[in-house]
C-alpha cells in the first residue's frame, strides 16, 4: 500500500525548498504527496523577493477538502506565515486527531527574510506546538520557541529539546547543522531519553531546502508506520544524500538546493 503524505507549507517557485521540496522527498521516500499552501513567495536561489499569504478560512478549506476525501497518513507543516494561519492549520488538523504531525517550524529563509510573523511565533508554540508528533527546529527556531539564546554546544541543544517536550510535542529533533565543528549533531528526545543523530557535515554550500526536506522524510517514514527513532534515523540519513547529491545540479547562482 502507498502511504498519502499531506504538507502544509508555502510555496518556493524555484524548487528547492517548500512544497516543492517536500513534495519530491515524499516521492524520493515512497509515499504520495498532497501539499496545501499557506503562502506563496517569489524566491530564487538568491533570495526572496516577495510573499503573499492564503487566507486562513482558504488555507482551513484545502486542508478540510483533503481529509474530506482522503485517508491522510502523517501531516508535514512547514512556512505557517501568521498567527491567524497557525490558528486555522491547529483547528482544522485537531479534529483528526491520531494523525502524525511533523511541525518544521520555519521563520526565516536562508537569506534572511521573514517567514513567521513575530506573533505568529506565540500562536505556532501555543497552538500547533501542542497537536505535533515531533517538532524540528534549527537552533534558531528551538530558542525562539523556548524565548531562549540559541544552543551554542551539545548541552544546550539537549536542554532546549527537554524544554521543547515539556511543551506538549511527543518528540523534539533539534537539528545542529549550525553549531561550530566539523560534525552536523541532531538530538532526538521524546518522553523518555534523549538520542544523538550524528553525521560528518557534508561539504557544499547548496544546502537550500535541507530543513524542509528533513521534516517532510520524517513525516514520510511515520506515514509507512516507523517509530519516531527509526523515521528520523531514515531521514536524516536522505537529507544527508541529498545534500550530498546537490553538486550535480546547476540551479542558479546563489544558494542552490539539494537533490532528491
Ligand atoms: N518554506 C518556504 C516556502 C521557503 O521559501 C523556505 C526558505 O526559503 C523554507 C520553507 C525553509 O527552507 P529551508 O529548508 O532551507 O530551511
Amino acid at each position: 500500500m502507498i502511504h498519502n503524505v499531506l504538507s502544509i507549507a508555502g510555496s518556493d517557485p524555484s524548487g528547492g525548498a517548500g512544497i516543492q521540496a517536500d513534495l519530491k522527498t515524499f516521492a524520493a521516500n515512497g509515499t504520495y504527496g498532497m501539499a496545501a499552501l499557506t503562502a506563496l513567495t517569489a524566491q530564487n536561489t538568491r533570495g526572496v523577493s516577495g510573499v503573499e499569504t492564503v487566507p486562513p478560512a482558504f488555507v482551513q478549506a484545502q486542508i478540510a477538502a483533503v481529509f474530506d476525501d482522503i485517508r491522510v497518513d502523517a501531516v508535514k507543516i512547514g512556512m505557517i506565515a501568521t498567527a491567524d494561519i497557525a490558528s486555522a492549520v491547529a483547528e482544522v488538523l485537531s479534529r483528526h486527531p491520531g494523525v502524525p504531525i511533523v511541525l518544521d517550524p520555519v521563520m526565516v529563509a536562508k537569506g534572511g527574510a521573514t517567514l513567521l510573523d513575530k506573533d505568529a511565533i506565540a500562536a505556532v508554540k501555543t497552538t500547533l506546538l501542542p497537536l505535533a508528533t515531533v517538532v524540528t527546529p534549527n537552533l534558531a527556531e528551538a530558542g525562539k520557541l523556548l524565548d531562549l539564546p540559541q544552543a551554542t554546544d551539545r548541552r544546550g541543544m539537549a536542554k532546549q529539546a527537554a524544554a521543547l517536550v515539556g511543551l506538549g510535542p511527543r518528540a523534539a529533533l533539534v537539528k545542529g547543522g549550525h553549531l561550530d565543528g566539523s560534525d552536523s549533531p541532531d538530538v532526538l528526545q521524546d518522553m523518555h531519553d534523549a538520542q544523538w543523530l550524528d553525521a560528518a557535515r557534508t561539504p557544499g554550500r547548496n544546502t537550500h531546502g535541507t530543513g524542509c526536506t528533513l521534516s517532510s522524510a520524517l513525516a514520510a517514514h511515520l506515514a509507512k508506520g516507523a517509530t519516531i527513532h527509526d523515521a528520523a534515523r531514515a531521514a536524516k540519513r536522505y537529507v544527508t544524500g541529498a545534500i550530498a547529491a546537490a553538486d550535480t545540479l546547476c540551479v542558479g547562482q546563489g544558494h542552490g538546493p539539494v537533490h532528491h
